[in-house]
């Protein structure tokens, strides 16, 4: 079946080495004043209803020069109004991960676990807390229904950080993942890793797995208090 396909070959853990290049990559990307600018711009704007935000965003202009790239800056808005509400503990959670002995497929497995543990036991108090989350992400899934290989344009870090595993967007995008990580789909592959070894070492698919793992399983950053 498709697990022992995934899972059949020895894999090697990600390296000590790589684990700390994504860690602050991840970090960077969250600290750098490009992402403050725009996540401080975002709360005013997300602060508003949603039919008004929506115009704002619709009319919005960005520093993009073609549609692709506006359209890439407005996601990125919207992920990171996702994010203003546990800043911190994204920012805490990131710094505080330290190495552990995984290979891809095994965090693969446990983000797999996550997601049907999710739709078994689905918590509705959760989303009401998140309700303004809720709407900015159901604005999100619309936009994106046409495009949704854009979403892979964005920062591996942003898009784990952000999309709550009680959302359908985060289903779907483990399920692109999914695609990407067996061999046998006819899919355009997203990194140019050997075919036949079927191993993702320091790729940016093997990078994706990463952040999901870290902010969903290892820090528990989604987890409302
Ligand atoms: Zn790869």
């Amino acid at each position: 079946d498709k697990d022992t396909a995934l899972l059949g070959r020895r894999q090697q853990p990600v390296e000590l080495l790589t684990w700390n290049i994504w860690q602050s990559k991840g970090l960077s990307y969250f600290m750098s004043k490009r992402t403050l600018r725009l996540v401080s711009g975002g709360s005013l704007i997300f602060s508003a209803p949603k039919a008004q935000w929506g115009q704002v965003l619709r009319r919005l202009r960005v520093s993009g020069v073609n549609d692709d790239d506006i359209f890439i800056e407005k996601m990125e808005l919207l992920l990171l109004g996702c994010l203003t509400s546990r800043w911190t503990r994204v920012i805490e959670g990131v710094m505080s991960v330290s190495y552990k002995s995984i290979t891809v497929s095994e965090q693969y497995e446990e983000l797999c676990k996550l997601l049907l543990q999710r739709c078994k036991s689905l918590k509705q108090s959760e989303i009401a807390l998140n309700s303004k989350v809720e709407e900015t992400l159901e604005y999100l899934t619309e936009m994106l229904e046409s495009r949704f290989h854009l979403l892979w344009k964005l920062p591996p870090a942003l898009t784990a950080a952000a999309i709550p595993s009680w959302s359908p967007l985060f289903g779907r995008y483990l399920g692109e993942i999914e695609k990407q990580l067996k061999p046998d789909l006819s899919t355009t592959r997203c990194c140019s890793c050997d075919k036949d070894l079927n191993e993702h070492k320091d790729c940016e698919l093997a990078e994706r797995v990463w952040c999901l793992y870290v902010f969903h399983i290892f820090c528990r950053c989604h987890q409302t208090i």
